[in-house]
């Protein structure tokens, strides 16, 4: 498959005019995460319809760089009925072996997908149904799943827009390869996994390489002869419930561990990158034209992810320990490179040739087009297992929205299966409704006014 192939359900001419139209659910999004619940409704025979702005599973291949590879193992790429079965589950798809997963998803069942169609308001109307405009016609649904993902909108500070001009920035999302950056120096900001495996990836081709680090926690790949990410499954880590966690609201917004996958997975320790040239800093604090003043926190940083990742190898030995698991013992990891002082610093750019900016600061949601009143302070959806209050609404795809493999592969298919149940639950409330015939006519030997009349109450007694 060419790097720019992108998945291509050819829409369906007939239901290019969506004004009017109503199915009893619409999933707005055509991710995994739209196409998993729509993969469950499939099955279950519901009507529905999956709205998709660009191209189905477009994120994947339009929002990574050339040499992305998933960090999670593919055995955990589980879609509802369509587990991976390539020949290497211990491995780690590349882009395009992801696309193409995609792609076979989608044609494995032929969702109702219509793509290009982005929908721009969601409204409830007063008979509890939904209205849906889109830039393709107003439609109504009876119900309504959201799974427009989970990093939508590239978040950037406003300290960006004092870089001068001479400085390219570009985010995470829109990086592809070092060579389509200018000649020079590159300092990257954020240590979360894209910035991590950003940083590698320019290391890698020779670049001089600055990276603000955060405190991003770090994870290694390997522990024991297993990946971590097998013992971690075994020890029942991917499916425990959000509520098991006293800060669940605080758990879905924390940072998720660094580790790659690339050429067979392995550790991103960023200290060996900085005895072999990579030039770390603190957390970027300001920016005066022309000058990047990194914080004092580099070592704090890299002692933070360390204890992380070694404390998640406390958590395995004690597993292998109670299971009695015969595996092979393994040296604990040393540090191998420490920072010269705990010192803010300040870089003048132009001194250190940097030329480009890469903002590896995350993402934000952007769900000012649902017109309902189910969000939060901050604007984030509330929602029990992607159930919100206003009935027929849901979320699917959220990261956390139950466990941690909500937000990713492993995750979405029990979700979807969980929020098609409730689907189908708010559906038959809403026939039962309809069908007052079920519970007989009232009764004419004991009609509905003579219950005060002790001649008619029945049983009588026989005194
Ligand atoms: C850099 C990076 C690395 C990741 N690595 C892994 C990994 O290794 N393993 C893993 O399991 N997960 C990983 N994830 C997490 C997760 O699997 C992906 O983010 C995935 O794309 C989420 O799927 P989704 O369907 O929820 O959302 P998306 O893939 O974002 O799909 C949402 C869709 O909704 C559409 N849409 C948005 N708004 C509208 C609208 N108003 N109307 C119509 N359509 C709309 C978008 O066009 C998009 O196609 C990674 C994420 C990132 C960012």
């Amino acid at each position: 498959m060419s790097p720019d192939t992108h998945l291509r359900v050819v829409p369906d001419p007939a239901r290019s005019e969506l004004d009017g139209e109503h199915r009893s659910v619409v999933v707005v999004g055509g991710g995994q995460a739209g196409l998993s619940v729509s993969r469950v409704l499939t099955d279950r025979g519901i009507d529905h319809l999956v709205l998709e702005a660009q191209t189905a599973g477009h994120e994947w291949n339009d929002r990574r760089w050339d040499a992305f590879c998933l960090v999670t193992p593919n055995w955990q790429c589980a879609l509802p009925g369509f587990a991976y079965d390539g020949p290497d589950p211990d491995g780690f798809m590349v882009r395009d072996e992801i696309t193409e997963y995609l792609e076979k998803f989608v044609a494995s069942f032929d969702p109702p997908l219509v793509e290009g169609v982005r929908a721009e308001s969601l409204r409830a109307r007063g008979d509890g149904t939904f209205s849906l405009r889109t830039d393709r016609g107003t439609l109504t649904a009876d119900q309504v799943v959201v799974a427009t993902g989970p990093y939508q909108v590239a978040r950037t500070p406003r300290m960006a827009e004092r870089l001068p001009d001479s400085v390219t920035q570009v985010h995470s999302s829109q990086y592809r390869n070092a060579e389509s950056l200018p000649e020079g120096a590159v300092l990257v900001v954020g240590t979360g996994q894209s910035g991590c495996q950003i940083a590698e990836d320019l290391h890698l081709a020779g670049r001089t390489v600055h990276l603000a680090t955060g405190t991003a926690p770090r994870v290694a790949r390997f522990y024991r002869g297993r990946d971590c990410v097998a013992w971690l499954s075994d020890m029942g880590t991917y499916t425990k419930g959000i509520d098991a966690f006293p800060d669940a609201e605080a758990v879905r917004h924390k940072t998720n561990h660094y580790v790659t996958g690339r050429d067979g997975g392995r550790d991103i320790d960023l200290r060996k990158f900085a005895l072999e040239g990579m030039r770390l800093h603190g957390r970027l604090h300001r920016i005066d034209p022309g000058t990047v003043h990194f914080g004092p926190e580099l070592r704090a940083n890299l002692d933070g992810a360390d204890a992380v990742a070694e404390g998640i190898k406390d958590s395995i030995d004690a597993w292998i320990e109670a299971q009695g698991i015969d595996a092979p013992t393994e040296e604990r990891h040393a540090p191998v490179w420490e920072p010269e002082a705990d010192e803010a610093e300040a870089l003048d750019l132009a001194a250190e040739g940097i030329t480009t900016v890469i903002w590896a600061t995350g993402y934000g949601r952007d769900d000012r087009w649902i017109e309902l009143p189910i969000f939060d302070g901050r604007g984030y959806p509330t929602h029990q297992r992607g159930v919100t209050s206003r009935p027929g609404l849901y979320f699917v795809g959220l990261p956390w929205q139950y466990t941690w493999g909500s937000g990713r592969f492993s995750g979405v298919a029990a979700d979807a299966e969980y929020l098609v149940d409730r689907i189908v639950d708010t559906r038959r409330r809403t026939v039962a409704d309809g069908l007052h015939w079920l519970a007989g006519t009232p009764s004419s030997t004991f009609p509905h006014d003579s219950a005060d009349d002790p001649d008619w109450v029945a049983p009588r007694s026989a005194s």
